[in-house]
């Protein structure tokens, strides 16, 4: 038996953010069920920075999360967590009013730039004339997600933290304060306390161990990939969305991705791709910019998975001593991983409280329980 001061469950960004933030405090033992770390949502993303993710809430995680990818911490600055991408906005002018109201609730937390017509195709030559109206924010980051990943996973090693990949947990048990949990392998390691940052399994994970889900709904995400046209600077582009949630696209390895932004419910599981949200995407990209999707190159899918709010989960639940969720980071669990870890390190260890402007009473997963009786 391994005997951590705090076992956490799920290695994707979540889970790695928090065992790197707690291992400054306590011996850290992360538990993953892959055999490698992000496999799921982590490495699945759009791994943009912007503020037209979520609502204030999540705007408050990300400003706060901004100094760390601006200036990471030494054991983080070893090779770059993202690089600059200018986020473009576009509308059409029967949906200038909607890029008007999310102007005016974006420009709290990033400096924008109104674009008429010609500001829109100058940054973005791609789309069709009809995208005429725009907001541009020229501080958005391109995160790596990888380098993100391994950064946490060395700063936790550095701190004489562990990961275990291939240990799907099984069975979780509660007696004399500490919890015992069991790998399908038949592993068991123990500590007083757990943390479940076990992304669109949480819910799963917490009925094993006794403890009431929160409600939370993972849903698909696709994405394709496929050549730009010939000529096109693709350094210069931008991450590049629709003002309601109907397509964003942006360069990637050489060439563009697109996602049509579904939201289809599903059970947590290796999402994959379905053929009517691929053929979606092309059919988005091809109305609104002047490029034929002639060969998708590749596509994958992950989940988002939204607490009933659309707020993260963070806390200890109420009725289970030292069970800890860090759940619910929907479309934006990459960007606010730094506040996130930072919040979960105050509330399990004591440090100062990290965002200003969101409470520990927003985040508290007892919020869900009247709902989830
Ligand atoms: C298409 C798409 C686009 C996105 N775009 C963005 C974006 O632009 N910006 C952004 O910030 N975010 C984005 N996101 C969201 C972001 O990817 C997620 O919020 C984030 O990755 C969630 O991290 P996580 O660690 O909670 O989940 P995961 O990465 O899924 O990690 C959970 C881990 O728990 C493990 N696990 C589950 N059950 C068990 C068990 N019983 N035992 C052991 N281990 C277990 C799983 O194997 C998994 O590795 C996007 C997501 C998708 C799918």
């Amino acid at each position: 038996m391994n005997h951590p001061d705090i076992l956490v469950i799920g290695g994707g960004i979540a889970g790695l953010s928090a065992a790197a933030a707690l291992s400054k405090h306590a011996k850290v033992a992360v538990l993953e069920a892959e055999g490698q770390v992000g496999y799921h949502s982590s490495g699945r993303s759009a791994t943009m920075l912007h503020y037209a993710l979520g609502d204030r809430l999540v705007r408050a995680l990300t400003l706060a999360s901004r100094p760390f990818f601006d200036d990471p911490p030494a054991n983080f600055s070893e090779v770059p967590l993202g690089r600059a991408m200018p986020v473009l906005i576009h509308a059409r002018d029967d949906e200038r009013e909607a890029l008007d109201q999310l102007e005016a609730d974006l420009s709290a937390f990033a400096q924008l730039e109104r674009l008429d017509a010609a500001g829109v195709h100058e940054l973005c030559p791609l789309l069709k004339p009809d995208a005429t109206h725009g907001i541009a924010d020229r501080r958005g980051i391109r995160l790596d997600p990888h380098a993100l990943l391994q950064a946490n996973l060395r700063e936790l090693r550095s701190r004489g933290g562990e990961l275990h990949t291939g240990m799907r947990v099984a069975a979780i048990e509660h007696g004399g304060g500490v919890w015992t949990v069991t790998a399908a392998n038949g592993e068991r390691f123990s500590a007083p306390i757990l943390v479940n940052a076990a992304g669109a399994w949480a819910d799963q994970v917490a009925m094993l161990a006794g403890v009431r889900p929160i409600g939370l709904e993972p849903k698909r995400r696709t994405i394709i990939t496929f050549d730009a046209p010939p000529g096109i600077n693709l350094d210069r582009l931008p991450f590049a969305k629709t003002v309601g949630d109907e397509l964003y696209f942006a360069p990637e390895s050489g060439r563009l991705f697109a996602s049509p932004m579904d939201e289809v419910p599903s059970d947590p599981c290796d999402a994959q791709p379905e053929e009517l949200e691929v053929a979606l995407a092309a059919h988005r990209m091809e109305e609104r910019t002047v490029i034929e999707v002639t060969r998708i190159h590749s596509r994958w899918a992950g989940l988002r998975s939204f607490t009933p709010d659309h707020h993260p989960a963070a806390g200890f639940a109420e009725e289970a001593e030292g069970f800890f969720w860090l759940a619910g980071q929907g479309g934006f669990g990459l960007q606010t991983s730094p506040a996130m870890a930072a919040i979960l390190e105050s509330l399990v260890c004591g440090t100062g409280w990290p965002v200003a402007d969101v409470t520990a009473d927003a985040l508290a997963p007892g919020r869900f329980l009247a709902q989830h009786a």
